[in-house]
């Protein structure tokens, strides 16, 4: 072969990859969640598409990180994790680009959506406690675990925690943050030992005696709920669930979502794969994986512990608000002593 032979076949071969990578049918999917019904979601998504999902998994951390070391040249186009102060964070960092969709903000209420990041399901952050030693309606308010009542009853997790953090946000948002480190303090003066372990934690400690109230997120109840062994189904004859806040501002909910980055090379598959995730079907896989409840409005999933749990009174604070003040809320967790 001649050299210039040589070098107009290289050339052939160069445009044929420019031209196969601009018209690929490929997402590249950065995500921070992995649950059972996350390959059906994909798959589905795919069918509908003929997008095919390149999908990364790893903690929100890592990814942030290597998303930021990627830079310019990142192949991602969507990231997905949970807690609205990690989107938030996403946000800060410049990674996202705004999604100006139709589709989108029909299908998504106006607090669980930001111009620049979106929430596709909810969780909340819900009071248990012992039924053989308190009543429901001592317990009736995020405000009661801050009452004399409750001395040296209530266990809790790491007030670093992004599921304090993000109460403990919605607190400051609500009530400014003196009184919400007031209530940091009173919690902490209730407590039956130092913050430890996870949610499941908290609930076992409850109905094991160590505490008597606790918080948790409604997916780990409901895991307990649905769990087969016998120990978990124990625990939760044990244990009841009240709604925070009926009466005022609602239940705290944090949420996960997603976004599609600045750099993304498939823009337009990453905001059709965002309008997928809001899409009735999509929803009910991507919610019920993980026992939560769709973030879209009117779709409903058929899910025995959540029914079971029964629908409450969510707070309405923007997701975007919530996540601010992530930061001043880790201080007043500190100043507080709840570590
Ligand atoms: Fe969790």
């Amino acid at each position: 072969m001649t050299i210039s032979l040589k070098l107009a076949v290289l050339a052939a071969a160069l445009s044929a990859t420019a031209f196969a990578s601009a018209q690929e049918k490929v997402l590249n999917l950065y995500s921070a969640r992995h649950y059972q019904t996350d390959e059906a979601l994909y798959a589905n998504f795919t069918r509908q598409t003929g997008i095919k999902i390149n999908r990364i998994e790893a903690k929100e951390d890592e990814l942030l990180e290597r998303i930021r070391n990627e830079g310019a040249n990142s192949p991602a186009d969507v990231f997905i994790t949970v807690d609205a102060a990690r989107l938030a964070k996403a946000d800060e960092l410049g990674l996202f680009a705004p999604v100006k969709s139709k589709t989108l903000e029909s299908r998504l209420p106006a607090n669980l959506r930001t111009s620049d990041w979106f929430a596709f399901s909810t969780r909340a952050r819900v009071i248990v406690y012992a039924r053989d030693s308190v009543r429901p309606e001592d317990v009736a308010s995020y405000d009661d675990l801050a009452s004399g009542k409750l001395k040296g009853k209530v266990c809790s997790r790491s007030g670093s925690h992004p599921y304090n953090l993000s109460l403990m946000s919605s607190i400051i948002a609500h009530k400014g943050e003196q009184k919400a480190e007031e209530w940091a303090k009173g919690v902490v003066a209730n407590f039956a030992r130092a913050p430890k372990g996870g949610d499941t934690d908290q609930i076992k400690a409850v109905a094991a005696g160590e505490c008597q109230v606790a918080l948790s997120n409604t997916y780990y109840v409901a895991r307990m709920m649905r769990s087969d062994k016998p120990e978990d189904r124990k625990v939760m004859e044990k244990v009841g669930v009240v709604w925070p806040n009926q009466q005022t501002t609602g239940t705290h909910i944090n949420i996960s979502g997603g976004g599609m980055l600045k750099t993304a090379p498939h823009k337009e598959a990453a905001v059709k794969f965002l309008e997928y995730l809001a899409s009735d079907e999509a929803q009910k896989y991507f919610a019920d994986g993980n026992n939560e409840w769709p973030a879209a409005k009117g779709v409903k999933v058929a899910n025995p512990a959540l029914e079971t749990l029964g629908s409450f009174k969510a707070d309405a604070l923007n997701v975007g608000e919530l996540a601010k003040n992530s930061a001043l809320a880790q201080k007043v967790f500190d100043r507080a002593g709840y570590r």
